[in-house]
């Protein structure tokens, strides 16, 4: 195909504001792309490469507009190229506004414009990908002033923007994959499905054409092609426990996803999928030693301290940035892995896999280097998983659905951020109760009040999240403002006051106030405050 017609077929797209006329216009596009279809897939999104393949064009804007003045003749300068830019605001429209094809450059020699056709710009920007070490920038300039010296006007807009990966077309993945099903009759949910495994729309479109159905349905996950990572919402545990019959709850680790890929070598690839096998030696040896068959696995990968403790997200940063001398990078700070999913195992793909049958096989394949995880529908004992995450000085808590696939690139409602709270609220104690067996001697749950003009109305009660230790202290802090007792339970002078953290304030007939907090947390005691210090029941409500 000539460029010159993917022009224009892409300036007939940019022009079309109503979607489904675009999807009908991709399509035609794709049924006359002919050997081309690869290519001009992902073209019309602006790429060179497939999403799989982190190699980058690295052509910055500086080189670009270089290679556009030199095309446009011995009187532009960059300087013009970029002041033109301002004034029309995009490359593409910069690009179209010089007249390429008059001047005196390389069409001279050849007796006028020769043609460029796609697979020559796709062969001539990824011989410019490849372009490394001492003279390699005048290479890539040589080459795209080589491209833009043969272009018209529809064609230089269209290679400058591909060629800074800025196509607005307004072509986006869902409009390929709806073209993809209309030029080749082929279903959208298996289009769909073979885009998620293979990330490669170039691929997609060729099968559906040349195979149909029958050919995409052969599209699975390759060990070495990264898919798109699983994404999470911001969520709470009350959101979890109302839509799921369970939920498992992990640890959410502060550090980088990571996807692993093992056969007989290793591979490590990043949340956008950058190759980084070579920052993290560590987590290669513990892959190779660990993994005794092909397996994709989904995690995140930790920076830890001599004892194992988690050290902050930048140290992590740190080591990926690294380029050169890995090993004392890796002296300075070991990474560990964190596996938290498991997306394919020795020739099967497990995409469509509840995730409690994905975390059955990741238990078989690996002992250790696997998230924390616990499976539970009590508020309070994830409250404690929670607590217990936070306390060891990590980020705090994902919650996700035990039945859910697992969707590349999705960020749905399966898979939960643990919200932090937003807001705390200072209240005062106004009784407790007598904790059981083990902790018989201290006081085990606190009633808590908010201030009115004229007293205290009760709102909630915290038991979790507090430790043994800190109970003693609680009960002795508390003991001297006991004012009656009644079997386990005592009330107390209003005196004391907690900060509180909790996810929401629903009304309740259950406490005075006619409000429970839900899901309320200890977090620490005011000892600078007094119970007039204390909020009042006209900010709860406020804050509802
Ligand atoms: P955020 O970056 O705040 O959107 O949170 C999502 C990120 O948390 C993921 O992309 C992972 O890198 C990270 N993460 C840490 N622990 C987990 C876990 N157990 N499950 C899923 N993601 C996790």
């Amino acid at each position: 195909m000539e460029f010159a017609a993917f022009a224009a077929h892409a300036s007939a797209i940019e022009a079309e504001p109503a979607d489904l006329e675009t999807v009908a216009l991709v399509a035609e596009l794709f049924a006359e792309s002919g050997d081309d279809l690869p290519v001009v897939a992902r073209f019309v999104q602006g790429r060179v490469f497939p999403a799989h393949d982190s190699t980058k064009l690295d052509i910055g804007p500086a080189l670009c507009y270089e290679a556009i003045a030199r095309a446009a003749g011995q009187n532009v300068t960059a300087a013009d190229v970029e002041d033109r830019l301002a004034d029309r605001g995009e490359i593409g429209a910069v690009a179209a506004s010089y007249d390429f094809g008059g001047q005196q450059g390389l069409s001279a020699f050849t007796g006028g414009r020769d043609k460029l056709t796609v697979a020559e710009v796709d062969t001539e920007l990824r011989s410019l990908a490849a372009a490394e070490g001492a003279g390699s920038e005048e290479t890539k300039l040589q080459t795209l002033f080589g491209l833009f010296n043969r272009c018209a006007a529809d064609e230089a807009k269209y290679l400058a923007r591909l060629v800074l990966a800025e196509m607005r077309i307004g072509v986006g993945e869902g409009t390929v994959r709806d073209a993809i099903a209309e030029a080749f009759a082929v279903p959208i949910e298996e289009t769909e499905r073979a885009l998620q495994v293979s990330n490669d729309y170039g691929l997609v479109a060729e099968t559906a054409r040349d195979e149909g159905e029958a050919g995409l349905e052969r599209i699975h996950l390759e060990v070495g092609r990264p898919v798109q990572a699983m994404l999470a919402q911001a969520g709470t545990v009350t959101d979890a426990l109302d839509s799921w019959e369970a939920a498992v709850v992990e640890t959410k680790y502060d550090g980088a996803r990571v996807q692993v890929h093992a056969s007989e070598a290793v591979r490590l690839y990043s949340r956008n999928m950058e190759d980084v096998t070579d920052a993290l030696p560590e987590v290669v040896e513990f892959v190779e030693a660990e993994l005794d068959v092909p397996a994709i696995l989904d995690g995140e990968v930790v920076a830890v301290d001599d004892a194992g403790d988690p050290l902050p997200f930048q140290e992590i940063l740190k080591r990926f940035r690294r380029k050169h001398d890995i090993g004392r990078a890796r002296e300075e700070v070991t990474v560990e892995l964190r596996a938290f999913d498991c997306l394919h195992v020795d020739g099967e793909d497990l995409l469509s896999a509840p995730l409690d049958e994905r975390h059955a096989r990741l238990d078989d394949l690996l002992d250790v280097g696997r998230s924390e995880r616990l499976v539970s529908d009590d508020p309070d004992e994830i409250e404690a998983f929670e607590q217990a995450a936070l306390d060891a000085g990590h980020e705090g808590i994902m919650l996700k659905d035990p039945s859910s696939r697992y969707t590349p690139g999705n960020r749905g409602k399966h898979w939960l951020k643990r919200k932090p709270d937003v807001e705390t609220l200072d209240l005062v104690v106004t009784g407790a109760e007598w904790g059981e067996g083990r902790r018989a001697s201290f006081l085990g749950t606190f009633l808590l009040a908010a201030r009115t003009d004229d007293g205290y109305e009760t709102i909630g009660k915290v038991a979790t999240g507090i430790t043994d230790e800190r109970l003693a202290e609680l009960t002795e802090l508390l003991d001297p403002h006991i004012v009656r007792q009644e079997g386990q339970t005592v009330d107390i002078r209003p005196e004391v006051v907690f900060e509180v953290g909790y996810e929401e304030i629903q009304q309740s007939p259950t406490y005075s106030s006619g409000y429970a907090l839900r899901f309320p947390r200890f977090v620490e005691v005011r000892e600078e405050k007094s119970a007039a210090d204390a909020d009042t029941l006209e900010r709860i409500e406020r804050l509802r």
